[in-house]
């Protein structure tokens, strides 16, 4: 279906290699100004969809339609050179024999190139640096040149593939809030792919979580990890255990006390239940559910698992500095923001 004042759309399109089909009647729109990360496992097919937006694939079926304009389908095919798609790679891909301001300048007319080049390194955080070779400069430096080549030439989506994946936790986390920062600023149109489900979640002002072709979901980065659509949601986008209860309207009580419900239910349910929404009463005079089974140091918190009598498992995030230790009996108590609960059946 068209989307009306999308920058971008893409709509119903599949794509097949040979017998895998790939992406099946997918749609995606997406607003100027606004920053989409796509998250999804391995294989899914979210490098294949950025490489159609970009023309390096064409559509079996369906349109890719960007500003208006139809560049995929419909007898309509626009060269990736012609649609003013920008993308950064997983490697960065620079040009090793050009300096940076070559690297830079690569797709911007030769009239604008140097004030061109000058401005975008400053934007990301690299004045001065025209002259030196890619190998001379950091992975951090590096994946900012890469940033300004995409952005140079003004392109009206900014295609990103695991842009981060190459550095070390500490600079990805730094290096992804410059980023974000700097899109935001620029009110730059960006997809931004990944399967990190922190990075997602960090990065996008919407998520489509995606699987085996499809968007499973999609919302604000809160409503996909707060309101997950299924179970596979819930644990994709972060550490969850889904625990039995009985629903009754607005709670549902478990074994081991009530979980309020963001949306009422009746009936045996499954309760998505994050773990730094579980505190742990050491057994003192009120009678303990559960055993530690595990615990994981993690600094700041532990990752605490513990059992019921029947072996079903709850995760806990406690405060690092809690004494705890496997064997421990303990009572959950639920302490954070409504769960979201799921008809038994549909937990399977
Ligand atoms: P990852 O996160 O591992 O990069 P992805 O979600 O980006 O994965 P794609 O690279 O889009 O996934 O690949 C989706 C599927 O399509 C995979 O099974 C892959 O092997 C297959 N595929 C992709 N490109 C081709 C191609 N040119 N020829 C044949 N199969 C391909």
């Amino acid at each position: 279906m068209p989307v009306a004042d999308s920058l971008l759309s893409v709509e119903g399109v599949c794509k097949s290699f040979g017998a895998t089909e790939v992406l099946a009647d997918f749609d995606l729109a997406l607003n100027a100004g606004e920053m989409l990360s796509l998250l999804g496992p391995s294989g899914c097919g979210k490098t294949t969809l950025l490489r159609l937006i970009a023309g390096l694939e064409q559509a079996d079926r369906g349109r890719v339609v960007l500003d208006g304009t139809a560049v995929d389908g419909d007898g309509a095919w626009s060269r990736p050179e012609d649609r003013q798609v920008g993308m950064v790679f997983q490697d960065w891909a620079l040009f090793p024999h050009l300096d940076v301001a070559g690297n830079v300048g690569y797709g911007v007319p030769r009239r604008q190139r140097t004030a061109e080049v000058s401005k975008t390194l400053e934007m990301v955080n690299l004045p001065r640096t025209q002259d030196r070779m890619p190998d001379t400069l950091s992975g951090g430096q590096q994946q900012r040149v890469a940033l300004a080549r995409a952005i140079a030439p003004k392109p009206k989506v900014l295609l990103l593939d695991e842009p981060f994946s190459n550095l070390d936790a500490a600079l990805r986390r730094e290096v992804r809030t410059e980023v974000r920062e700097l899109l935001q600023e620029a009110e730059i149109t960006a997809v931004f792919v990944t399967h990190d489900r922190e990075e997602a979640l960090a990065l996008g002002d919407r998520v489509a979580v995606m699987n085996a072709g499809r968007i499973v979901q999609e919302g604000s980065p809160s409503e996909v990890y707060r309101q997950p659509a299924n179970p596979w949601v819930a644990g994709f986008v972060g550490g969850v255990s889904m625990y039995p209860a009985s629903a009754a309207g607005n709670v549902a009580h478990a074994d081991f006390g009530a979980i309020p419900l963001l949306k009422p239910d009746q009936g045996a349910v499954e309760v998505a239940v994050r773990p730094e929404n579980v505190d742990l009463l050491p057994d003192g005079n009120r009678a303990a559910t559960h055993i530690v089974e595990r615990l994981e140091f993690q600094g700041a918190d532990s990752m605490v698992t513990v059992a019921n009598s029947a072996g079903v498992r709850l995760q806990a995030r406690v405060s690092g500095t809690q004494s705890i230790k496997p064997g421990d009996r303990v009572l959950p108590v639920f302490s954070g923001s409504p769960a979201t609960a799921f008809a038994r059946s549909d937990a399977d």
